[in-house]
């Protein structure tokens, strides 16, 4: 179990689950929000905080609700659907508490030519 939050702590949640790697996707979103993403099924993830305490982004195709902090402006994690359907949290592990960065693979996404 791995506890997050944005900067200011009005976003908190958990999440379950061990990952080796993230995605780091070079599009024009991800690469400005600097996101290191790590994708598990939605019901891993928990909020400890309201979801009214979230601002929300959508662009392109709206399809993943982008959460953020109207406050500090921190992204913690997205919403979304996997092509089969499930629901899906994308998660930022740079708001995850207590992880070496340095030690994580990362795996480039080439979200650019999409
Ligand atoms: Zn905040």
């Amino acid at each position: 179990m791995h506890t997050g939050s944005c900067h200011c702590g009005q976003i908190k949640f958990e999440v379950e689950g061990t990952f080796e790697e993230v995605n780091e996707c070079n599009c024009s979103h991800c690469s400005r929000k600097g996101y290191l993403l790590w994708f598990v099924p939605r019901g891993r993830l928990s909020l400890k905080t309201p979801e009214s305490a979230m601002s929300t982004y959508r662009f392109n195709k709206h399809v993943i609700d982008h959460h953020f902090c109207p406050n500090c402006g921190c992204a913690p994690f997205g919403f979304g659907k996997a092509p089969d359907g499930a629901e899906m949290a994308a998660v930022n592990i740079r708001c995850i508490e207590g992880i070496e960065l340095s030690g994580v693979k990362r795996i480039p996404v080439d979200g650019r030519s999409f």
